[in-house]
């Protein structure tokens, strides 16, 4: 291991024991799933900040990627990746790939993640990020999250990381019974909710807590991309 390498597992690894007690103190759950920690502490977050951004990188806390979007605090990334529940044979739908460090943590856990972004040069970027790390199970779009991926639906879990006002029913459609949606909704404040797929088709909802997401956009009204 290089020098570099040692000193950001290093503050990798502090940086999971803080997102542990912060879940503990401040979300009052039960403990966060050890599989869930165990792939914040294989992903290497720092090769999904931007280079001015590198000594924040393991800070528990958002960070500007560019496109007027961020990468997303590492407990809220633990959150719903617990609250998703995978496991090994799983595939996973996300929506809003952003710098693809959520997708590399989910990408860990499940058989194969298909993740959208709709602004293309994020998606770009991280999908070259994916290649450096060899995470092969992990497909790429770029596109308009609201569609879902119906040629490679239905799936076992989807997270979606931009808020829409309302659960899209398309997404809902592409989810196995079984299955469980994490998702913030809301345009004012949002709330974190799951939503677990009955084998009837009927759907049961949860309020986890309140978060702060960007909203999920349309294709059709992007701002320009600077
Ligand atoms: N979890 C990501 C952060 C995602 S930020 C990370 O850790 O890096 C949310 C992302 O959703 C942004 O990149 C934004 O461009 C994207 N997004 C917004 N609306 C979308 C849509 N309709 N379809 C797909 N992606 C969308």
């Amino acid at each position: 291991m290089s020098a570099i390498d040692e000193v950001m597992a290093a503050q990798r690894e502090a940086m999971v024991r803080e997102v542990e007690e912060s879940a503990r103190e401040h979300i009052g759950r039960r403990p966060l799933s050890p599989r869930a920690l165990a792939a914040l502490r294989a992903v290497p977050r720092h090769l999904f900040v931007p280079p001015q951004h590198l000594g924040n990188a393991y800070r528990n806390r958002p960070l500007p990627i560019g496109y007027r979007q961020t990468i997303s605090q590492p407990l809220i990334v633990a959150l719903m990746t617990d609250l998703l529940g995978l496991g090994p044979d799983d595939r996973v739908l996300e929506i809003g790939t952003g710098s693809g460090y959520q997708t590399a943590v989910l990408a860990r856990l499940a058989e194969a993640v298909y993740t959208i972004e709709i602004c293309a040069p994020l998606a770009e970027r991280a999908a070259r990020t994916f290649v450096e790390l060899g995470l092969s199970n992990v497909h790429t779009r770029v596109g308009d999250g609201y569609l879902g991926w119906p040629e490679a639906a239905p799936f076992d879990a989807i997270l979606v990381a931009a808020a829409p006002p309302e659960i899209p029913r398309s997404l809902l459609e592409q989810l196995k019974p079984g299955g469980r949606l994490v998702i913030p909704v809301g345009s004012g404040s949002q709330q974190l909710i799951v939503v677990e797929m009955r084998s009837d088709q009927s759907t049961v909802l949860r309020e986890i807590i309140p978060v702060c997401f960007v909203p999920m956009t349309r294709q059709n009204d992007r701002p320009d991309e600077s």
